[in-house]
Parts: C-alpha cells; sequence; structure tokens
C-alpha cells in the first residue's frame, strides 16, 4: 500500500519519533503549527478516523499516547489541543488516521 504513514512506521520514510508504543508511533510534524506539533497514529493502517474508532480499543491507545505526548512535551498543564482532520473537506491530506497534538502557544477557537 502506498501510504506516507506506513512508510514511516516501517522506517521506509524518515521520522522523528517521540514515543513508540506496542501499537501506536508518535513523531514531530514536519511542518509545525504550533512549537509543540506531534502526530499519534495506529500502526495498524486506518484511513480516517470514523475506520479508526470502528476499533474502539486501539483507539484507546491512540488517545492514551496523546496524553502521554502531552506530559512529555510540557503542555498538560498550559493547554493542548488533539484534531482528527477527517475527509478532505476538513483539511485531512493523509489517509492513515492520526491525531494532531498541538501546544506550546495560546490556540483560538474556532480553529480557521
Ligand atoms: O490532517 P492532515 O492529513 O492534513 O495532516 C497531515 C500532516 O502530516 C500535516 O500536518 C503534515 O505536515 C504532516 N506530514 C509530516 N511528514 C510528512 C508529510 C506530512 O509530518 N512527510
Amino acid at each position: 500500500m502506498d501510504c506516507l504513514f506506513c512508510k514511516m512506521i516501517s522506517g521506509e520514510v524518515p521520522a522523528e519519533v517521540v514515543r513508540e508504543g506496542e501499537r501506536t508511533l508518535a513523531f514531530r510534524d514536519i511542518n509545525p503549527q504550533a512549537p509543540v506539533h506531534v502526530l499519534v497514529i495506529p500502526k495498524e493502517h486506518h484511513p480516517n478516523f470514523a475506520s479508526l474508532a470502528a476499533d474502539p480499543a486501539l483507539l484507546a491507545e491512540v488517545t492514551a499516547e496523546v496524553g502521554r505526548v502531552a506530559e512529555d512535551e510540557g503542555v498538560a498543564e498550559s493547554g493542548y489541543r488533539v484534531v482528527f482532520n477527517t475527509g478532505s473537506g476538513a483539511g485531512q491530506t493523509v489517509f492513515h488516521a492520526h491525531a494532531h497534538v498541538l501546544g506550546g502557544r495560546g490556540l483560538n477557537w474556532p480553529p480557521g
């Protein structure tokens, strides 16, 4: 399958990994939108959030890793945002489910 994030999991494409679990990987976004911008992905290929959510245990592992990333990156207290862009109309460009973890600066609401 021609999936960029699957290639990062296999090591075929480099990634700046910050955490690795048995079923998850967390790495820095190549084009950070905040001082902290980490992507948390399941190792199993799911094209989007809806597909990932159909496996509640795996979704729970991904969200647990989000919390650990926020702690590791020092934004758990100051605040952070978790985003799953789902579908091209919402800005999804990589069709392997991923949680954006954004923090380290003030974040406006509503997002753009
Ligand atoms: O939500 P969306 O699908 O747009 O997010 C994909 C993210 O993957 C982008 O934030 C982009 O910067 C990131 N990316 C990356 N490394 C790549 C290609 C894309 O971190 N090689």
